[in-house]
């Protein structure tokens, strides 16, 4: 249920709204707009009618239920955009981020080179995998713990945040010392005990989609996130499985205006993984843009053809900044910098 309070409301009003949600056994969830406040109260869905009944308090304007099956996520809750903050980076706004760097961390000579020419190209956020899900068990699984330190190396020699991918729900605590964002793959997109544990972190959060998770799917997966508390969680389409064998998915760029319509959350595109092949990147990435895509993720690598993991669809440091001068010129058409 939306509690809709009257512009105006104190903060102690507002806590004695909160107290009587408690006590009727669901957690309420305050959104601070610019006119009023808005508490989401989430639970079990049987017996929220008992809600209703806060209507008769004084500083309450409504009470109405949420229709779609995601809560907080969902434009009924939060009309505004979320920004979500990491370091200097605001990911939601005008501005678009750009995230860049290799598929894994492979060595300390690798990354930090890369991590250098993305950042002059005009990436704001260091992407680098330590722990990979990878589809064969003997494929390079990631220099781990190792590969996080490189990354802390790599941020305090750029001062790039960094993102790197969290995949099960023991690594959390160690990945969340390193990252400044936690990934959260495709692959483990409805790993709800990981999810919940991401969201004790409070950390921000990127959710790909999963390759055969629909939208809907998806933003209750990002409700396990915002409701336990936690956000700052980042979208991100990279691709789903459909018959198309050209392509290593199908970059679903539906995905951005609908998700759009139904949340809040800022969302971003992944023309990496999404195409698989690096020469479709750079149209991709243009038009998740022009989409209304908040930023991109992109795979760079010094060396594509000795890359340990995703090679085919990495960009050479030189491609990328031509990436990059290319998704400036869209993104002035459409009144965003980068
Ligand atoms: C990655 O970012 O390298 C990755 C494994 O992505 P996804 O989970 O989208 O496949
Ligand atoms: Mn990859």
């Amino acid at each position: 249920m939306i509690i809709v309070l009257k512009a105006g409301s104190t903060d102690a009003e507002l806590e004695d709204v909160c107290q009587r949600i408690r006590g009727m056994g669901y957690t309420p969830h305050t959104i601070r707009g610019e006119l009023r406040s808005v508490i989401g109260a989430v639970g079990d869905d049987r017996g929220k009618e008992r809600l209703k009944s806060l209507e008769s308090l004084e500083c309450v304007e409504l009470v109405q239920p949420i229709l779609q099956p995601f809560k907080l996520a969902s434009r009924e809750v939060r009309n505004e955009p979320t920004r979500v903050r990491v370091g200097d980076v605001t990911i939601g706004g005008d501005r678009l981020v750009i995230m860049a760097g290799p598929c894994s961390v492979e060595s300390r000579e690798q990354l930090l080179d890369v991590a250098g020419r993305v950042k002059d190209a005009g990436a704001t956020i260091l992407r680098g995998g330590a722990f990979k899900p990878r589809t064969s068990p003997y494929a390079f699984q990631g220099l781990e713990e190792e590969g996080l330190k490189l990354l802390d190396e790599a941020r305090r020699e750029t001062g790039l945040p960094v993102v790197t991918e969290v995949m099960e729900p023991d690594k959390v605590d160690v990945v969340a010392e390193h990252a400044d964002i936690l990934q959260i793959g495709a692959r483990n997109v409805q790993n709800f005990s990981l999810l919940r544990r991401v969201a004790e972190t409070k950390k921000p959060v990127l959710l790909k989609r999963g390759m055969s998770t629909s939208i809907q799917e998806w933003l209750l997966s990002a409700e396990y996130v915002l409701a336990g508390g936690n956000p700052n969680v980042i979208l991100c389409e990279r691709g789903i499985r459909t018959f198309e064998t050209a392509t290593r998915f199908t970059l679903d760029l539906n995905a951005i205006p609908v998700v759009k319509k139904l949340s809040h959350l800022p969302i971003l595109v992944d023309p990496s993984h999404g195409t698989g092949h690096w020469e479709y990147v750079e149209a991709m990435a243009m038009a998740g843009i022009a989409a209304g895509a908040d930023g991109l993720i992109i795979e760079v690598h010094p060396r594509p053809a000795e890359a340990l993991s995703d090679g085919p669809q990495s960009l050479k440091p030189d491609r990328f900044v031509q990436v990059v001068a290319k998704i400036r010129r869209v993104a002035a058409a459409l009144d965003r910098t980068v």
